[in-house]
């Protein structure tokens, strides 16, 4: 009951009588995973070499206040140097971006990603970490602050793994190599968990309707890249 009611009332809230969003719209049902994941590393490689071609904040202020078709999600990192939506050079009502220290998933964030996809009709399942990240260096030394220590604890399983299967690299949060292996398989596993615990998920990508994937920006280059 409590889904037809989300159903309905998002509907409502899409349904747009503007020409445009309505030619967003049928972009949006009829583009696949693949072609979303070319796009945003198509607008990446441009972003890294300073080349952005988003249309003006205006302009799609206008157009997606009518309505909004997202072709993608993103999980990210807090940090202030990964302005997401720059990152892959898109704009306005693009992209769902979900932020929080380390990029882990929780329920809130499975809750967003699902209506992002099965509700608002969003392709791509993205979960990008990036180097140097503050999170997974204070997951390492095991760092303790309130709230925080939560989250840290989740990033934990990365670390495990990275000290096992590199143990000639010195496992403390100011080794950046260390760090940034942590960050690259914290991702793995966040998307891991992310099909393991949301079966809605699993589903959607199972059938082709949507495609999960793990990427790692690196702060220096701007680059992004696909975590395999
Ligand atoms: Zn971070």
């Amino acid at each position: 009951m409590k889904k037809i009611i989300f159903s309905a009332t998002f509907a409502l809230a899409i349904t747009a009588s503007f020409s445009l969003a309505q030619v967003s719209a049928d972009r949006q049902a009829t583009i696949t995973p693949d072609a979303v994941l070319t796009k945003l590393m198509k607008g990446n490689a441009r972003f890294a070499v300073n080349s952005p071609s988003i249309q003006s904040v205006p302009t799609r202020r206008e157009i997606s206040a009518k309505g909004q078709f997202p072709k993608a999600v993103i999980l990210s990192c807090l940090d202030s140097r990964v302005p997401v939506e720059q990152v892959f050079d898109v704009g306005i009502g693009d992209v769902f971006v979900g932020r929080v220290a380390g990029n882990i998933e929780d329920n809130d964030q499975l809750g967003s990603m699902e209506f992002a996809t099965k509700l608002a009709g969003a392709k791509l399942v993205m979960v990008l970490g990036h180097t140097a990240c503050g999170a997974v260096a204070g997951s390492v030394d095991n760092a303790r602050l309130g709230h925080l220590t939560g989250i840290l604890k989740k990033i934990r399983p990365a670390v495990n793994v990275v000290k096992k299967n590199s143990p000639d690299i010195k496992p403390v949060g100011s080794n950046g190599e260390f760090v940034d292996k942590v960050a690259e398989e914290n991702v793995r596993c966040t998307v891991k968990n992310i099909r393991h615990q949301s079966p809605i998920l699993a589903e959607l990508e199972k059938s082709g309707q949507i495609k999960i994937v793990g990427g790692m920006y690196d702060l220096k280059s701007g680059r992004v890249t696909l975590v395999k």
